[in-house]
């Protein structure tokens, strides 16, 4: 049966032999970033591992680097960051996507200020509790800077143990039961469980990727299962993808006789929440919408951009209008600072709008 236990079990010293290569191996080759403990140093600071951790959900390191930085320097310590207002951490956040998670990083260090006294908790269940951390957040904040064992398992580490193992289970659906299988090869750790998590999260970016695993390099080639049946490509199994829905929508360029561009801040729930935009009509699947009752002289250009949400690709064609009741608006310069600070979104619109004079 695909999802038997026994058939994925590794004895003691099997798992100690695999802990031992991982760590001899992040020894040699641990990757310098900015919010890691450098070799023979104290672990990283809860504030540094959090929030690293929080940027790189859904984000890569390269572009995680410069706002980890950035907001180091605004805000060097988790006080500092809740004092600070939401407009001012949306702001610093532009840029970086997922914008639930630059409110939910805000409420989080009010916590952790405020409730807390500025002490970050040292255990999973109590750091769940905080906005915007969930299993995996919590897990790595435990074992990193507080150097306690606990199962660790982001997309990455998920690959190599599903290669490792050959898992024959399903993902998402199966990732529980999984997770109860991984679990002995975190225990053991001691002090080194932060290690041992970086180490497998290095392992995924840089040796174990998804397309073409560089298994010469591998530490952990003589116990993958995966690579001993040439089958890595075959893992880990992921149940049939639903199709992702495309809707469309019109974005409004507005200007006034000053040359000042119309934005709205969006409304305090829901996608892009608060955050400053162009306004747009309704994004709908399937039928063009309508267009927002507010514009008038509305000239559909033949421009327009894409965008892939989470649970959806959305296509905005740019329009260029005017509008009748400028309420909750504002006009901005074309080259105010707040332009540089919109989402993605609206800086694809803002990077088009230009080829539409
Ligand atoms: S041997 Fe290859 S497939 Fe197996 S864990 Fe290492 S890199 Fe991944």
């Amino acid at each position: 049966m695909a999802k038997s236990a026994n058939k994925y079990k590794n004895s003691v010293s099997d798992i100690h032999i695999f802990q031992n290569k991982i760590l001899s191996w992040y020894d040699q080759h641990a990757r310098s970033l900015p919010w890691r403990a450098e070799k023979g140093t104290p672990p990283a600071e809860a504030y540094h591992v959090w929030l690293s951790e929080i940027m790189l959900q859904q984000t890569t390191v390269s572009a995680v680097k410069p706002y980890f930085e950035k907001f180091l320097k605004l805000w060097p310590a988790v006080h500092d960051l809740a004092n600070a207002t939401q407009d001012e951490v949306m702001h610093a956040w532009a840029g970086l996507g997922y914008y639930s998670r630059a409110r939910n990083l805000h409420k989080a260090a009010q916590v952790i200020a405020f409730e807390h006294e500025g002490v970050f908790p040292d255990n999973e269940k109590a750091l769940r509790a905080l906005p915007g951390v969930g299993d995996y957040t919590s897990a790595a904040i435990t074992s990193i800077a507080f150097q306690k064992e606990a199962t660790v398992i982001d997309g990455n580490i998920q690959r190599i143990f599903a290669r490792v193992m050959a898992y024959d289970g399903l993902f998402p659906k199966d990732a529980k039961h999984f997770k109860a299988l991984v679990a002995p090869y975190f225990s053991g750790t001691g002090v080194r469980a932060g290690d041992f998590a970086q180490a497998l999260m290095d392992i995924g970016s840089g040796i174990c990727t998804p397309r073409s695993p560089d298994c010469v390099q591998c530490p952990i080639v003589e116990q993958c299962r995966a690579h001993a049946v040439q089958d890595v490509a075959s893992y880990p199994k992921k149940a049939a993808k639903k199709k992702v829905p495309k809707k469309q929508g019109f974005v409004y360029i507005v200007a006034d006789a000053q040359g000042r561009l119309l934005v709205e801040r969006r409304p305090e729930t829901g996608i892009l929440a608060q955050t400053l935009g162009f306004p747009t009509s309704h994004w709908q699947e399937g039928t063009t919408p309508a267009h927002s009752d507010l514009m008038y002289d509305i000239q559909e250009t033949s421009h327009s951009i894409t965008h892939v949400f989470t649970h959806f690709h959305l296509t905005l064609t740019l329009c260029k209008a005017r509008v009748q009741i400028p309420n909750n608006y504002l006009w901005l310069d074309v080259d105010a600072p707040e332009m540089q600070g919109l989402p993605t979104l609206f800086n694809k619109v803002y990077n088009e709008i230009s080829k539409t004079v």
